[in-house]
């Protein structure tokens, strides 16, 4: 017992010492080269390596925090020389903290140019931007937009390389979608430009599964004149039975199928006590938005016993429809933002040809109704449309179609459910049972469910990374394998999930 004690003693200490060594080489390279680092005895340190879901706790040894391209460069070469993994931190929104899982992060923080080129109408923007900050910058630059997801603190960065929904996204696409080029910084530390025209097949992976093909430094991005007009709208329901929960589920998610235009952000939500609201965005003018509307309502009421819904309809500018659907501000700080959650969630993604059966439905909503959850957590479902009459997303290409210049892998979808459940002061510690609790919901559902493909920027950590990449990639995954053997064949740029 004594030998084994001090024989794991002295592995640890072997160990200890082995990772002093590297990281007091990687230290030197970055001095050397100049590069800003932070250390863990740096003061600031915890907040630096804090993720937005404090289930987790990284546990980097070094972050960078570049100034420029060339700056950049050299800390990859400083991490390839010594075969040091390497991650990107953006926003830092990862629902797994991948920002975070290399032993050298590179923060991607004093990235924050945002330009517009006023002939063109594309953006420049640097991969340390928050979306709340490019949304502003790019409305009093040009009254612009582009499309992307609701919370100002989200970074473009992990962003526009593996997704990015918004609203506005049947409209306009996703974020990745509007990437018409991206300088990039290689594994090797080779400086690069990726589009369509150059370096294309990194270009195609950069686009849906890039954390790990390269680190991006700034992105070109297609912007769309800002509409004048937005109805930012939701209607509450309570249904008693889960059955009858299933029936306007089903009307709901027929309806915006069938009938949502894509100037429509649509979708359900569903909360504890019954809630199931469902809302959007119109980008359009209210008479429109009316007619549009009543069938869906008219529908919707007689499934809920000829009773009104609780209704928020609002006429909003294009800031003020962004600054209501984040709930907050959306100037943010590209430093000493401190919005946090403890949570675990999953994500299915329906095809349009097969949107959730009744059966399903009904299961899944007598879970639901029954189920306690653990230490008060709270949960969340939310399903949000992606495909529909005229979406943006579904007409364009699928990542395996020869013409596709994107690795986003979910052309053909009804909608992106994420169900999400959380501590309920948001704060740790994680209860180990909320993990069950969102698995249920699933597996509530059936095989229907089980073996649906998955969304990557809502991260599933408990996916293991073979499974992982399938339900993320699906049939691009060995274009992928072949990309990042090319591109980084050591393995230096670190997705814990990706290649
Ligand atoms: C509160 C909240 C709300 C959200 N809302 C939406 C939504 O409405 N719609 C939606 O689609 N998604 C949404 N998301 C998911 C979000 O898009 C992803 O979590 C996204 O990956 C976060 O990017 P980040 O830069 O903030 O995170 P980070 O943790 O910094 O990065 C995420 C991943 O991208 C990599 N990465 C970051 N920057 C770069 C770069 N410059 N080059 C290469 N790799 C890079 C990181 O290494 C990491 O693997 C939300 C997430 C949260 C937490």
């Amino acid at each position: 017992m004594r030998a084994t004690t001090t024989l794991f003693s002295l592995s640890l200490l072997l160990a200890v010492s082995a990772r002093n060594t590297y990281r007091s080489v990687l230290t030197d390279c970055l001095n050397t080269a100049s590069v800003p680092i932070l250390l863990t005895s740096t003061t600031g340190w915890a907040d630096e390596i804090e993720p937005y879901n404090l289930r987790f706790t990284p546990a980097p040894s070094v972050v960078a925090i570049p100034r420029t391209q060339a700056e950049v460069q050299s800390a990859v070469k400083c991490a390839h020389a010594n075969k040091i993994r390497v991650s990107v931190k953006g926003g830092g929104h990862s629902y797994g903290a991948y920002g975070l899982s290399g032993t050298l992060v590179l923060d991607m923080a004093e990235f924050q140019t945002v330009n517009l080129d006023q002939t063109t109408k594309i953006a420049t923007v640097g991969a340390g931007v928050r979306l709340g900050n490019m949304a502003n910058k790019l409305f009093s630059l040009g009254k612009r937009g582009v499309p992307h997801g609701t919370c100002e603190g989200v970074g473009i960065g992990g962003h526009a390389t593996l997704g990015g929904f918004g609203l506005d996204s049947r409209l306009w696409g996703l974020t990745v979608d509007t990437i018409s080029s991206v300088t990039a910084v290689l594994a090797n530390g080779t400086a690069v430009t990726a589009s369509a025209s150059q370096n294309k097949e990194l270009f195609w992976a950069l686009r849906g599964a890039g954390p790990g093909f390269a680190v991006v430094t700034s992105f070109k991005l297609k912007t769309f004149a800002a509409p004048a007009v937005n109805i930012n709208w939701s209607y509450t329901y309570s249904f008693p039975t889960p059955a009858a929960a299933a029936t306007a589920f089903q009307i709901a998610q027929t309806w915006g199928q069938q009938s949502a235009p894509k100037e429509l952000g649509y979708g359900i939500m569903l909360f504890p006590g019954n809630a199931f609201i469902v809302r959007g965005v119109y980008y359009g003018a209210k008479a429109k938005y009316d007619a549009l509307i009543a069938p869906l309502l008219a529908k919707l009421k007689t499934a809920h016993g000829g009773v009104e819904p609780t209704k928020s309809v609002k006429t909003l500018g294009w800031i003020d429809s962004l600054t209501d659907l984040a709930g907050a501000a959306l100037a943010t700080p590209a430093r000493g933002y401190d919005a946090h959650d403890t949570f675990y969630a999953k994500s299915i993604v329906t095809a349009e040809s097969a949107p959730l059966s009744f059966e399903a439905l009904t299961a899944l909503f007598t879970y639901l109704y029954t189920v306690v959850p653990p230490s008060s957590a709270q949960w969340m479902i939310i399903a949000n449309l992606y495909g529909g009459p005229g979406s943006v997303i579904n007409s364009l290409p699928a990542s395996t179609d020869p013409s596709s210049t994107s690795s986003y892998a979910h052309r053909t979808a009804g909608y992106v459910f994420q169900l999400y459940a959380y501590t309920a002061n948001s704060l740790p510690p994680f209860d180990a049972d909320i993990i069950p609790l969102v698995e249920g919901m699933v597996t509530a559902m059936g095989e229907e469910a089980a073996d649906l493909p998955a969304y990557a920027p809502y991260a599933d950590p408990e996916l293991g990374q073979a499974e992982a990449q399938v339900r993320y990639w699906g049939d691009g995954v060995a274009r992928l394998k072949v990309i990042k053997a090319q591109v980084d064949p050591m393995g230096i740029l670190y997705n814990p999930q990706g290649f």
